[in-house]
């Protein structure tokens, strides 16, 4: 599911933006390197060891789920779209791509067929032992590259209890899959599941799973089953508002703005890539952090 609360956001660091590559990828760069697969799987040992130099310890974890989209998308939607975008954003800026994870929250999909939905003990407890044998392994960087609606708020809780204990890498979230503006006008006002903006991404990263023809055999509309306020909060909403697991119309995708927005995506992982390979504060500030909290009656102002 993709919510409107479209937001961009990396967890524990203050990242500049318009950050530029340290020092030493400027020099790298002026020698031409030999062709090393952004795929964790892809690599030889050795090749791996030289792509965690080459990416500065900086890897990407994307994140997908199975659950149904629609009548027209496949259950992996936004893992394939997801996916899509993160290499190519590590083809740009390089960066090793931790292989297919699609282990978040996805509770409320659990009625459809074709869902795989973990316990919350096991979604946190995986993506722990995951993210600290990326690190193990020269990920001291892992940026998590989130590509479903669902888990977010699962991916920031995750971020921030990375303080419960010392660790030797930061965890940055990035989550943000459609820009905020630009590109073709769209249609649709209601569009946060197999919609017009997740379909027409569809289009771009794997036509070949696009049901078009299927788009309007169901209703996306909201059916507005619950009457709360908007801040009160229940786990239950998704189901009261769509319970087919459609939101807007996949109808009215094109592929121009399946375009405009898969390269926007990219474009914002690259940006996010560079600043984080630049970022030398968080993983200071995170240790002084730990040290500190073994004795908070020595912390002053
Ligand atoms: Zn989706």
């Amino acid at each position: 599911m993709i919510t409107t609360r479209t937001r961009w956001m990396v967890s524990f660091a203050a990242v500049l933006l318009t950050s530029t590559v340290g020092s030493s990828a400027s020099a790298q760069s002026a020698t031409p390197q030999p062709k090393l697969s952004v795929h964790w799987e892809e690599l030889t040992a050795a090749d791996f060891r030289e792509g965690i130099h080459r990416s500065q310890g900086t890897c990407l974890l994307p994140f997908g789920i199975l659950e149904k989209h629609g009548p027209h998308l496949p259950l992996g939607t936004d893992l394939l779209d997801v996916r899509y975008a993160a290499l190519h954003a590590a083809e740009q800026q390089y960066a090793v791509v931790f292989p297919e994870y699609y282990f978040g929250q996805i509770a409320e999909a659990r009625h459809e067929p074709g869902t795989v939905a973990y316990s919350r003990e096991m979604q946190l407890a995986l993506l722990q032992e995951t993210t600290d044998e990326m690190a193990r392994n020269g990920c001291k960087k892992v940026i998590i590259v989130n590509g479903h609606g669902g888990n977010e708020s699962l991916l920031p809780y995750f971020a921030q209890t990375q303080l419960d204990k010392p660790h030797d890498y930061v965890v940055y979230v990035f989550d943000r899959r459609s820009p905020e503006s630009g590109g073709p006008a769209k249609k649709t006002t209601i569009d946060m599941h197999a919609g017009e903006s997740e379909t027409s991404k569809m289009m771009i990263a794997r036509p070949d799973t696009v049901h078009i023809d299927r788009a309007a055999t169901e209703s996306g509309a909201d059916q507005h089953r619950q009457n709360l306020p908007e801040d009160v909060y229940s786990g239950i909403w998704w189901y009261a508002r769509f319970p087919n697991h459609y939101s807007g119309d996949g109808a009215l995708a094109t592929k121009e703005l399946g375009t405009f927005e898969m390269n926007a995506w990219i474009a914002a992982i690259d940006e996010a890539i560079r600043a984080v390979k630049a970022d030398e504060e968080s993983l200071k500030l995170q240790t002084e952090f730990y040290e500190k909290s073994k004795h908070p009656l020595d912390t002053r102002p």
